[in-house]
């Protein structure tokens, strides 16, 4: 049985704690391995050996910083494939949808090569007769990663990649449910050149995360997670002092307008709704499409369904993997089920057909669905797209503006004037124009609205290089000894 342990102080460390947690290949249904669940004292190890590396990483200069990374970079780009194929073993998205996911964590790591141009200050020469201010930006000590299943590779780029150019020491506590991949990219970052100490990996559970959160050599916390976690891990974070950004669940609608060009806008419902089986944060769940071209909308987004290609993600041609678990397969499955008792209509059911090996539910179209259902108020994350109609554009942004998530969301239409109208009414983090999963690139940053992220901080990007580092500002003086006086007057700027 494969085991899955923790890295810490740059090298493999098999847990003592006697606990661990079965990793399931979820295209098959079977146990591929086991992961160990840290104790208190091995999370301790992880956060001493990243304390104890802190000083040298820090001193470092930003050129060998920016050199490391560049390296860091040839190597995730040199092992896309090895990566992408442990990290379809354990999610079960397609092959193809992890080559993307690799892709867009690299982004990340290319994006903080840049850390010499990124953390540069400010410079006031003679703001007071001989007196200059600056500013710079020094890291925050040691810094700590909560991820979650759906991105085991690229949501750890989007912090570790900046938290270590900026100065940092991290500590990486992973998904339980697919932690292999991290400890291959703790491998390629030892190979890279950062040093023993500066990368460390725990693998575990809530008591690994409880530790990190009351640890009080932790600095601050990246979370991403479902939502009654990010607010856990917000409101016990930030009592303890540190610096915390949590990003939660979603629910993201895209509103098509009457005028939208109706297979572009099916095309991306379907891309958007099923990509990575509905499990992505991104994902579009909810389709407001206005009364005139709702009939039509439904019926093209439906005869595209029976065409995705459903099945284990290693095999080539395969467009949609199976979900991460059997739990929560029978969980999407349940808001099916409930929707047709509810009142809504299912339109394409993806309960029937279903291979019997894995954890499999095939797209699933649900029309006429409301507020006030489960399958409308809830974040699903399966492969369910859910339709509302609505009477047109005020109704679409009133719904989506009265959601307690805001991540994510997209409108559709040819009408220039309506979709900036758009952008400057949506109560949302992340919007996209005919663009259906509008994931910021690297150099923005990324984050939701209200119950989609807890603090003030969005991720990655410059905002990532903010999180990851305090300011300092210095004021400085070099007088001429033979002018020194004693003043006890508040001083002035003249
Ligand atoms: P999750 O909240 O169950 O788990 C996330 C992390 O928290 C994992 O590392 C897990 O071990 C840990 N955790 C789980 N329960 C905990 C508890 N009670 N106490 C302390 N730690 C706990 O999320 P998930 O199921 O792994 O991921 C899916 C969710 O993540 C979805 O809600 C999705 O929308 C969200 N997500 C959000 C974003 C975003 O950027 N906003 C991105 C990806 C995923």
């Amino acid at each position: 049985m494969n085991r899955i342990s923790h890295w810490i102080d740059g090298k493999v460390v098999e847990s003592t704690s006697g606990r661990s947690a079965a990793v399931f290949n979820p295209a098959t249904g079977e146990q591929s391995g086991a992961v160990d669940l840290a104790s208190v004292d091995e999370v301790d190890a992880a956060v001493a050996a990243a304390k104890a590396a802190f000083p040298e990483w820090r001193a470092t200069s930003l050129s060998k910083r920016a050199e490391i990374l560049f390296r860091l970079r040839e190597l995730v780009d040199a092992n896309r494939k090895e990566i992408a194929s442990l990290l379809t073993a354990e999610h079960g998205k397609v092959l193809s949808d992890s080559l993307g996911e690799v892709a867009r964590g690299l982004e990340n790591i290319e994006f903080a090569c840049g850390i010499p141009q990124l953390i540069k200050g400010e410079y006031s020469e003679q703001a007071s007769s001989g007196v200059d201010v600056y500013s710079i930006r020094q890291p925050l000590g040691v810094v700590a990663g909560i991820t979650p299943f759906n991105f085991p590779a690229m949501v750890p780029m989007w912090m570790f990649a900046n938290a270590l150019a900026c100065g940092n020491t991290f500590v990486l506590k992973p998904s339980e449910k697919d932690p292999s991949v991290t400890m291959f990219l703790a491998e390629l970052l030892a190979q890279a050149g950062v040093p023993a100490g500066c990368f460390n990996v725990v693998q575990g559970d809530k008591v690994a995360v409880d530790r990190l959160l009351e640890h009080h050599d932790i600095a601050a916390v990246s979370f991403v997670g479902s939502t009654p976690i990010a607010r856990y891990i917000y409101e016990t974070g930030t009592r303890n002092g540190k610096r915390v950004q949590a990003l939660g669940g979603a629910k993201n609608h895209m509103l098509v307008l009457a005028d939208a060009d109706l297979d572009m806008a099916a095309d991306a419902a379907v891309s958007a709704g099923y990509g990575s089986a509905g499990e992505r944060c991104m994902a579009i769940s909810v389709v407001l499409a206005a009364h005139e071209i709702a009939d039509d909308l439904v019926a093209k987004i439906a005869e595209r369904l029976p065409a995705i290609k459903v099945g284990p993600g290693e095999e080539p041609g395969n467009e949609m993997g199976p979900l991460i678990t059997g739990e929560h397969r029978d969980r999407v499955r349940g808001y099916v089920d409930g929707a047709a008792e509810g009142g809504a209509t299912v339109v394409v059911d993806g309960r029937t057909d279903v291979p019997e090996a894995g954890y499999f539910l095939n797209p699933t179209l649900i029309d006429e669905i409301r507020p006030g259902m489960a399958c409308y108020d809830d974040e699903i994350f399966g492969p369910v797209l859910g339709v509302m109609r609505v009477s047109g554009y005020q109704e679409g942004l009133d719904t989506i503006n009265a959601s307690q998530y805001a991540n994510g969301t997209a409108i559709f239409t040819r009408d220039g004037g309506a979709a900036r109208q758009f952008q400057f009414d949506v109560q949302v983090g992340m919007v996209g124009i005919n663009v259906p999963v509008p994931v910021p690139v690297s150099y923005y940053s990324f984050g939701g609205w209200k119950a989609s992220l807890f603090g003030d901080t969005h991720m990655y990007g410059p905002e990532g290089v903010k999180f990851y580092t305090q300011a300092k500002v210095i004021t400085s003086r070099w007088p001429d000894p033979a002018t020194s006086t004693v003043d006890l007057g508040f001083p002035e700027t003249r």
